[in-house]
């Protein structure tokens, strides 16, 4: 039953974090504005923004112009209620219980920036911000780490002349190092620079990208964290087994 309670307002989180997605980055206003169609741009009603249900009863279509819905919507609201799920399944091994909300903020903020970087190109700073309240909530904020790591971005960001990557990245890779810490900040960073030099590659392979057309990086760095935190000492064994 709880699982089902912290389920369904996992889905009420995740349909704001899709207001936040598509409005922080434009600079809108993200209590009074409406939500509308991305195509037609028609004010939506109370019964089209039902998370999930809304996006299947209208069979991923608007009501009005019947163009496709992107599937970000659904996409976010099951990853965050599926995300929210497990966060609270793991409090018990919290050492607070302020530790949960930490958590709970990190992941939304991850979750946003993840998206809002992929279809606009921006990390909003707010979300980033919101990052950081959740790990010192969490009570185990590594700043030694985290100025490292912002200060290795900051001079790569200076060396590419801002060509690599975003101030946004540099700003998001303090986050990552205040909460992963040595030597988990350069697992993180190593699996973004490698898996986003792939992608990066295959794209120019395939035609899909040119050379000189950007490429969210933040993407890769949330997913180097995420990989991180569940698997980095395993990684680190591995590397050290293999050298
Ligand atoms: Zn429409």
């Amino acid at each position: 039953m709880m699982e089902l309670i912290v389920f369904i307002f996992g889905l009420a989180v995740g349909s704001f974090l899709n207001v936040l997605i598509d409005r922080l980055p434009r600079g809108e206003d993200v209590i009074t504005g409406r939500s509308v169609c991305d195509h037609c741009k028609k004010v939506l009603r109370w019964y089209e923004l039902i998370p999930l249900l809304s996006f299947f009863l209208q069979r991923g279509r608007c009501r009005r112009c019947h163009e496709k819905l992107f599937w970000q919507y659904p996409v976010v609201e099951l990853v965050t209620a599926v995300g929210f799920v497990y966060l609270q399944s793991q409090a018990l091994e919290f050492p607070q219980s302020l530790a949960l909300v930490g958590w709970l903020l990190f992941f939304c903020s991850l979750l946003v920036i993840f998206v809002a970087d992929f279809k606009y190109q921006i990390i909003p700073d707010s979300m980033v911000i919101i990052g950081i309240v959740g790990v010192l909530l969490q009570g185990q904020a590594l700043w030694l780490s985290a100025l490292g790591a912002g200060g290795f971005f900051f001079l790569l960001w200076l060396v590419t002349r801002g060509k690599g990557m975003g101030l946004g990245d540099v700003k998001f890779a303090f986050l990552m190092g205040l909460l992963l810490g040595f030597p988990n900040i350069i697992v993180a960073s190593y699996l973004a620079f490698l898996t986003g030099a792939v992608v990066g590659v295959i794209l120019i392979l395939t035609g899909k990208t040119q050379l000189r057309a950007h490429i969210a990086f933040g993407p890769f760095l949330v997913l180097g964290t995420i990989i991180a935190l569940g698997w980095g000492k395993q990684l680190i064994q591995w590397w050290m087994n293999i050298l």
